[in-house]
């Protein structure tokens, strides 16, 4: 994916130009032709759980924001700056699905990690195992504007042609094989495969 151009200096306004930094870097950036900052771009992390019950049926949230309003997802979004990788995750988790960790799931373990290298983005999802006590009293609601409701999927039921993500897509074939094959793994792709 080539970088979109910087025009102007993030730091002082001034018009940047592409070209090779003068430090030994291989590759054009955005510097600045005032005050010599060079505007680094790099790819983003993407970051998710796949929350499941104890009888393999998968959640998944509905979105009801664009881009792909209407398709269903994993809870997921870009990662924030002072987060880890699983807190970010979780965040996720409880703003899109409700689902807090301790309270509806239970953090586990890395499940996959994708590069999507044409957008700039790497997409890493964590398996959450629901609780009981969650299923029994019902999914929460309560989430937040980027979702129209939750639901659990079967694998034979899940809304396949209306998945919002490639990697979402992805996630959950893995997740259905390994669940059929008895043993949870790590899965690690890229796309196009
Ligand atoms: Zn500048």
């Amino acid at each position: 994916m080539p970088a979109s151009a910087i025009h102007y200096c993030r730091r002082c306004g001034a018009p940047t130009a592409r070209r090779l930094p003068d430090d030994g870097d291989t590759r054009q950036r955005d510097v600045c032709t005032a005050c010599g900052l060079v505007h680094y771009q790099n790819p983003l992390l993407v970051v998710g759980t796949l929350p499941f019950a104890p009888d393999g049926r998968v959640l998944l949230c509905q979105r009801d924001i664009e881009p792909r309003k209407g398709l269903w997802t994993l809870p997921a979004g870009f990662m924030e700056l002072g987060e880890t990788l699983r807190g970010g995750a979780l965040r996720e988790t409880s703003e899109e699905a409700a689902l807090e960790a301790g309270r509806h799931v239970r953090p586990g373990a890395l499940f996959s990690v994708i590069s999507v290298p044409q957008v700039g983005q790497v997409h890493v999802f964590y398996l959450a195992p629901l609780l009981e006590e969650c299923l029994r009293q019902g999914l929460p609601g309560g989430f937040g504007h980027e979702t129209r409701q939750t639901r659990l999927f079967a694998e034979s039921q899940a809304p396949w042609p209306q998945l919002a993500f490639e990697t979402v897509r992805l996630t959950l074939q893995h997740f259905f094989d390994d669940w059929r094959a008895g043993c949870l793994g790590v899965h690690e792709q890229e796309l196009p495969s």
